[in-house]
């Protein structure tokens, strides 16, 4: 008993009759005695169409209307929850980010938190409603609307969590916890009862789309527990937590894949320093997050350049390296947008050698060519072509002794 957060994804508010289920759902946690802060997301597809929309207007929608309108999903769901809860006999008010204070930076479209007032809520949870949340949107400091990202409303509901210090964060999605790869691709995938923070922040990163990866980052850096679990089914779901002594430490505890990939090639650069700098600095001062890079030698005094980004942000990517290239002299730009990234992630193996030897030669036997490597202490990604994704993930679930025990 306490304040607890409950967040509902797209398809857990698909309709009303499914907006009726989280007002039942969220009425049972009340009557347990808790205090409770419910954040929705747009209802399934709503916040595509949007994106569709706004790109049916402009090719390049500026991003401060282009945030305005995608954040408005929301604005439905919320509505009609907090209706829905007033008409069964609860007292209840909806926010939007701004009638909070989600403050937010001012980059559109990827917007980071920077603080939230909790006042406005706490009045409310005083006089005993319970609160509605639109989640992924925040306002900037001069009260333009942002959003955090798709995916964003798991933010908002760890963010709220951790500022109004709750218990507990509970994430309902439509499926019934984190699992050991993508349900929906690997049928052996497996249901994880626990997972610690840093292994679920880098299969969130590597683009496992169950938990949006600053919601993770944000339950690490405060504590909140989060527990990931089914709108549909009462299960037990998953708990991402801090590492603890009885979590198994297992060499490779998850395999993530993102085909929201991009790869961009610079060929022929003049080797000389500064000349990395110069290409990246333009892309960091657009925002564009540069993922995975290798550099090799061409020639004699010339080298090559590898780099992935998002695959929605390669036009505005493609753009600025081309003006770049053409100013330090570099041959030739590149672009394939028809890769994905794969990756494997484990606690274990900071302790274990032959990790990587081994998820190469899994590839291999299967004939997938591995275009770029990156590592770090606890995963181990590659570029491949993307049309292998499913392919990938399920011979390395094989391979690391993941797939369930039929
Ligand atoms: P919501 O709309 O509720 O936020 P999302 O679609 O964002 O739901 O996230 C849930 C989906 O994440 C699942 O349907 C599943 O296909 C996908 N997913 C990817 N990787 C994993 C994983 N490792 N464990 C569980 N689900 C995963
Ligand atoms: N509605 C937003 C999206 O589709 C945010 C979310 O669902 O978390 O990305
Ligand atoms: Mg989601």
């Amino acid at each position: 008993m306490g304040l607890i957060v409950h967040k509902y994804g797209g398809t857990s508010v698909a309709d009303i009759e499914k907006i009726r289920n989280v007002a039942t759902k969220v009425i049972k946690a009340k009557k347990d005695g808790n205090d409770v802060i419910v954040v929705l997301s747009a209802m399934a597809g709503e916040t595509d169409k949007l994106i569709q929309l706004a790109f049916q207007a402009s090719d390049d929608p500026v991003g401060r209307e282009y945030d305005s309108l995608i954040s408005t999903g929301e604005q439905v769901t919320v509505s009609l929850l907090s209706m829905i809860l007033n008409k069964m006999g609860y007292r209840t008010k909806s926010f939007l980010g701004y009638q909070i204070r989600i403050l937010t930076d001012k980059n559109y479209k990827n917007a980071r938190i920077l603080d939230i007032e909790t006042k406005a809520i706490e009045n409310e949870l005083q006089k005993g409603s319970i609160i509605v949340v639109a989640g992924f949107q925040g306002v900037d400091e001069d009260n333009n609307i942002t959003t955090l990202g798709r995916g964003g409303s798991d933010t908002s509901a760890v963010a709220l969590a951790a500022a109004l210090k709750a218990h507990a964060c509970y994430i309902y999605t439509d499926v019934n916890g984190v699992y050991t790869t993508d349900p929906g691709i690997c049928e052996k995938a497996r249901r994880l009862s626990k997972i610690s923070y840093d292994e679920m922040l880098e299969m969130a990163r590597a683009g496992a789309k169950v938990l949006h990866p600053r919601s993770v980052e944000l339950a690490k850096k405060y504590g909140v527990p989060v527990y990931v679990k089914s709108t549909f089914i009462d299960d037990e779901g998953t708990l991402v937590v801090k590492e603890d002594k009885d979590m198994e430490k297992e060499v490779v505890s998850g395999v993530s894949y993102d085909r929201d990939q991009a790869k961009i090639t610079v060929s022929h650069v003049p080797d000389k320093p500064g000349i990395a700098a110069s290409l990246f600095t333009p892309l960091a001062q657009k925002n564009i997050v540069v993922d995975m890079i290798i550099q090799n030698a061409s020639s004699e005094g010339y080298t090559d350049l590898t780099f992935t980004v998002s695959k929605k942000e390669i036009k505005e990517a493609q753009q600025i390296v081309e003006e770049t290239a053409q100013y330090i002299g570099a041959a030739k730009v590149e672009v394939d947008d028809t890769v994905a990234k794969i990756s494997i992630i484990g606690v274990g193996m900071i302790s274990h050698s032959g990790v990587a030897a081994k998820m190469f030669a899994a590839l291999s036997n299967e004939g997938i060519n591995i275009m770029m490597i990156s590592t770090s202490e606890i995963k181990i990604s590659c570029v491949i072509k993307a049309k292998y994704t499913e392919l990938a993930v399920m011979v390395l679930h094989e391979t690391f002794g993941l797939d369930q025990k039929a």
